[in-house]
C-alpha cells in the first residue's frame, strides 16, 4: 500500500486520540507519530511495520530507484549530488551548519510559516526536544544532533491546530516514512523536507553507555561524529578534541547499545527527503548533499550564496574491507588499541574515499542489519528489507545465522 490515501480521516482520527500504543514493538523508534491521533494510520505509515519505500519514493520523486543501477541502491532517487561546506560556518553546528542555515532561510524569506526541528531539553543537552521553530533563534537553539531517538512526528497535532499551511520539516529515515506516508492528511499547502542520513542511533541510556564506554570524559561531550577518517570525534566542554579509531570500539560491549529500530533499519540515507545533508559522501571536512527533487533544489537554492562546493568524488575500493569486518562484528572482536590506531591510520591512507567511503559505510550496516533482522526477526526479513538493500547485502558472504 503507498501511504494512506486522501479520504476525510482528520475527525475519524481525531476520536482516537490519545494512546501509548507501540504496534511495532520492540522495533519501534519512537518517532512520534503514536504520540498523536494520527497513530490511527500506524498500520500503514510505522516504518518498521510496513516497508514501502519503493512506493512512497514513487509518490514523492515521481520514480523509485532503478535496481539496474547500483548508485541507485545506495544513494537512492536523485537529480544533483555535491560536497558542500558553509563559507562561514554557524559555531556549534553538528558540522558547518547548513542544515540550520536552509531553515533560517526558508522562514526568513516567508517560504514556509514553522519548521520541525529537535531542541534538547533545558537539563540534558542530549534529551531531544521537538518543536515547531518559528523564529531563527528557535532554529539555532535547535543546532547540532542529538544522538538518541527522537519523537519528532509528536508535534504533528500541533502543526494542524496551528493552522498552518507551509511547513519545513527537519528529520531522519525512519521519521520522514512516517510523515510521508500521512501527508496527504496534514491539510497542507506546501511540505518541505529536509533529510540527514542517519545510523546508529540510541535511547538515552545507551547513549550514556556508548559515552561511559569510549569517552575519556563522557560527562563532558557536547557533541561527537563518527567520521570519514574512520574515528570518533569527541569535542568536549572546554573545546578539547579526542579521537577514537573505529577498529578500537568496545564492539563486545557496544553489541547491544544500538536500537532494536537502527539494526533493523535499511534507509540510512533518508530516501523520501527532499534534500539530504550528511557528512558521508564527501571528503573529509565537507558536507555531503543529495538533491532528490526540484523541492530538494529549491531548499538548496536559498543558501547557495553562502556555500562554497566541489564535485563528489569516489577513490578505493571497499568490497575486502567490507568482507573482513562482518565476521569480526559478528563475534565482537576488539582490537588492542595500539593496533586499532595503526590500522586507522593505515586504511585513512589507502581506504575508501568520498562516495566510496559512503558505500563502506552504508555495506557494513546493511549486512550487520541483514543478519540481526534474519535472526530476530525472521518472519519480518522478507517484506521488511528493500530490494535494492538485499542487492547490496547479495555481494557478501554472510556467517551462518
Ligand atoms: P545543524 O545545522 O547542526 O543542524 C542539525 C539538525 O539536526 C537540527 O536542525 C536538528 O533539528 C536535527 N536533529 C538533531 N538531532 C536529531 C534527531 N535525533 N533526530 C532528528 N533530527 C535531529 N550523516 C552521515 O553522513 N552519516 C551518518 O552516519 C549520520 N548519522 C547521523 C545520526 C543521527 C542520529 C543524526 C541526527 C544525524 C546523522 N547524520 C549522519 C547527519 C550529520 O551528522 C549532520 O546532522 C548533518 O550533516 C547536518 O549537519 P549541520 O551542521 O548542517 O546540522
Ligand atoms: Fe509508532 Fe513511530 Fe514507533 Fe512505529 S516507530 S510504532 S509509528 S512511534
Amino acid at each position: 500500500m503507498t501511504s494512506v490515501s486522501p479520504q476525510k480521516p482528520h475527525q475519524k482520527a481525531r476520536a482516537l486520540k490519545p494512546t501509548s500504543r507501540r504496534p511495532a514493538k520492540e522495533l519501534c523508534s519512537e518517532c512520534g507519530l503514536c504520540d498523536t491521533y494520527y497513530v490511527h494510520y500506524v498500520k500503514e505509515a510505522c516504518a518498521f511495520i510496513n516497508q514501502q519505500i519503493a512506493d512512497l519514493e514513487q509518490q514523492t520523486h515521481g520514480r523509485s530507484r532503478n535496481l539496474d543501477e547500483p548508485d541507485d541502491w545506495y544513494f537512492g532517487v536523485r537529480q544533483d549530488m555535491m560536497a558542500a561546506r558553509k563559507t562561514e560556518p554557524i559555531e556549534g553546528a553538528q558540522w558547518t551548519g547548513i542544515v540550520s542555515s536552509i531553515a533560517i532561510e526558508m522562514l526568513n524569506r516567508g517560504l514556509v510559516e514553522g519548521v520541525v526541528c529537535v531542541q534538547n531539553t533545558a537539563e540534558d543537552r542530549f534529551q531531544p526536544m521537538p518543536v515547531i521553530a518559528r523564529t531563527p533563534e528557535d532554529i539555532l537553539a535547535a543546532r547540532v544532533n542529538k544522538p538518541t531517538l527522537s519523537p519528532n512526528l509528536s508535534i504533528l497535532e500541533q502543526v494542524e491546530q496551528s493552522g498552518m499551511k507551509r511547513l519545513l520539516v527537519i528529520g531522519v529515515g525512519c521519521q520522514i516514512q512516517a510523515l510521508r506516508a500521512v501527508e496527504q492528511q496534514l491539510g497542507l499547502e506546501k511540505l518541505y523536507v529536509l533529510g540527514t542520513p542517519c545510523v546508529d542511533n540510541v535511547t538515552r541510556a545507551g547513549l550514556q553507555k556508548f559515552l561511559d564506554t569510549t569517552s575519556r570524559s563522557p560527562d563532558t561531550v557536547v557533541h561527537y561524529e563518527f567520521m570519514q577518517d574512520f574515528r570518533v570525534h569527541f569535542k568536549h566542554e572546554d573545546g578539547s578534541e579526542e579521537t577514537v579509531p573505529f577498529f578500537g570500539l568496545k564492539t563486545n560491549q557496544l553489541k547491544d547499545v544500538f536500537a532494536p529500530s537502527c539494526m533493523s533499519c535499511f534507509d540510512y540515507v533518508n530516501s523520501l527527503a527532499d534534500l539530504v545533508v550528511g557528512y558521508m559522501g564527501a571528503p573529509f571536512g565537507w558536507q555531503w548533499i543529495v538533491v532528490r527533487n526540484q523541492r530538494g533544489q529549491e531548499l538548496l537554492d536559498v543558501v547557495q550564496d553562502q556555500l562554497q562546493t566541489q564535485p563528489v568524488m569516489s577513490q578505493g575500493d571497499r568490497h575486502a574491507a567490507v568482507q573482513q569486518s562482518i565476521p569480526a562484528y559478528d563475534k565482537g572482536v576488539t582490537l588492542p588499541m595500539w593496533a586499532a590506531k595503526l590500522m586507522g591510520v593505515v586504511i585513512e591512507r589507502i581506504g575508501p574515499k568520498g562516495l566510496e567511503y559512503a558505500r563502506f559505510s552504508i555495506d557494513s550496516h546493511f549486512t550487520r542489519n541483514y543478519l540481526y533482522t534474519k535472526r530476530q526477526h525472521p518472519e519480518k526479513l522478507e517484506a521488511h528489507v528493500p530490494d535494492y538493500a538485499k542487492r547490496i547485502v547479495d555481494q557478501y558472504e554472510l556467517p551462518p545465522s
